[in-house]
């Protein structure tokens, strides 16, 4: 009896041992991830560092937000599987202040040659060099910059594939983990990892086009984005076959090198981008963060919430919602449920964030088409849906019966002294722009 518990108890140890280690291995590794990508500075002395507690918990807490993980401020299973992750090779360096685009250096001209070396071995020359032809084109078609490849000289930007040697000062890993990496302008060499299975079309291996537009984005000045879903985020987030930009990429490409000229296709498809001192609202949206969205035909204007009010764009609406038409009706967010409705005829879209929300666009049941303008009621925690004289109140949570509308606006607006979010007015709304161009509150309104 003895001998067994003696044994039983051996066991345990070697067991508890065991756990030991390889948590003491998995906090190692972590350490060794964060001071590789800016958590964690790495100390000058070649003594092994020895961390504060509190020095690796802010550490975690910072990748833990720029990874939209939950903040635990530990090593938990959640944040050792995002280490893991394909990422890119650069460093994050994030602090608290900046949260959105970072910058890391620009180029003089907006006119630059690119030339790719090598290839991928899984896509052999054609599908390499229309991946990074694509991952050019984004950025291409949100900025002035103009791109064109050459196959021989000195190119500005230089694309090339390594394997874990000596050909780069920053070897690669072998598959997996870190994916390419690039340099700031005006460098403009882009490496990619020879020893990834890189894919087009497929969700397995890495996607060279998307992984080659993040790459490209470093090389044209853009630091990693604490927006996780970002291009500009630092881990690779996966194929999507609708993969765009993500507002926050556009931003910042924009704050470097301008908005896009007017012959630039995103901006204008055969025309030139109208002008918004000049055009007639179709609808107006006052979304998450004080961020504005205004409305014409095919286009859309942001205006952030800062005091400046600056404004931005137009793009085109396809641009940011993918799959919603030109020509809106109504345009409404709500606070409430985060979700963003549009509506255009008798049909609703309904979005999250810039996501269509399943089941959408739908047939609008209780509502006339061709609506005026939707807002949301604080007050009321509703949306109102105005056309001609009337209007309409919807819970989004607990939907109530219609019958008893349409009531009259006069009465909605006794009702509401203030509507904190401006309702978005009929067809023909216009701005007023003044010399600087800050813009006023609409001032005609007439109905159809
Ligand atoms: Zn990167
Ligand atoms: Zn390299």
């Amino acid at each position: 009896m003895k001998m067994d518990y003696t044994r039983l108890e051996f066991l345990g140890f070697i067991i508890l041992l065991q756990l030991d280690l390889s948590f003491a291995l998995r906090r190692e590794e972590a350490i060794a991830y964060l001071q590789k990508f800016g958590y964690l500075q790495i100390p000058l002395s070649p003594r092994a560092p020895n961390y504060r507690p509190e020095q690796l918990a802010e550490a975690l807490r910072t990748f833990q937000k720029a990874t939209n993980l939950p903040v635990s401020r530990r090593l938990d299973a959640a944040t050792m599987r995002m280490m893991e992750k394909p990422r890119c090779g650069l460093e994050d360096s994030f602090n608290d202040k900046i949260l959105r685009y970072r910058i890391m250096g620009k180029w003089k001209k907006k006119q630059l040659t690119y030339r790719v070396y090598n290839f991928a071995s899984d896509l052999g020359e054609g599908k390499t060099r229309s991946a990074i032809q694509n991952a050019f084109t984004y950025w291409g078609e949100v900025s002035p910059l103009r791109f064109r490849e050459i196959q021989s000289g000195k190119a500005d930007i230089k694309i090339s594939f390594h394997r874990k040697d000596k050909s780069c000062p920053v070897p690669f890993d072998g598959r997996g983990h870190v994916l390419a990496h690039a340099d700031a302008p005006e460098s403009g060499l882009i490496h990619f990892d020879a020893d990834e299975l890189w894919t087009e079309g497929r969700s397995s291996g890495s996607n060279l086009r998307i992984v080659a537009a993040h790459e490209v984005g470093h090389a044209l000045g853009l630091g990693h984005s604490q927006h996780y879903s970002a291009l500009m985020g630092p881990v690779y987030g996966g194929y999507r076959s609708n993969f765009k930009l993500h507002p926050d990429d556009i931003q910042g490409i924009q704050a470097l090198y301008g908005k896009p000229q007017s012959s630039s296709p995103a901006a204008a498809p055969g025309g030139s981008a109208p002008d918004l001192c000049k055009v007639t609202l179709d609808a107006i949206m006052s979304g998450p963060k004080g961020q504005m969205y205004l409305f014409s035909g095919q286009f859309v204007w942001t205006r952030s919430g800062s005091v400046s009010a600056s404004v931005s764009g137009p793009v085109l609406i396809s641009a940011l919602w993918k799959e919603l038409p030109g020509g809106l009706s109504a345009a409404v967010y709500s606070p409430r449920t985060s979700k963003s409705y549009f509506i255009k005829g008798d049909k609703v879209w309904r979005y999250s964030g810039f996501r269509i929300d399943h089941g959408f666009p739908r047939r609008l049941n209780n509502l006339p088409a061709n609506i005026d303008s939707a807002f949301y009621s604080s007050k009321h925690k509703k949306l109102v849906f105005l056309k001609g004289s009337g209007y309409w109140e919807w819970d989004e949570i607990k939907p109530g019966n219609f019958k008893s509308y349409p009531l009259q606006i006069s009465q909605l607006f006794k009702e509401l002294p203030v509507t904190p979010t401006p309702p978005s007015r009929g067809p023909t709304t216009r701005f007023t722009c003044s010399k600087d161009r800050k813009f006023g509150k609409s001032t005609r309104t007439s109905r159809r």
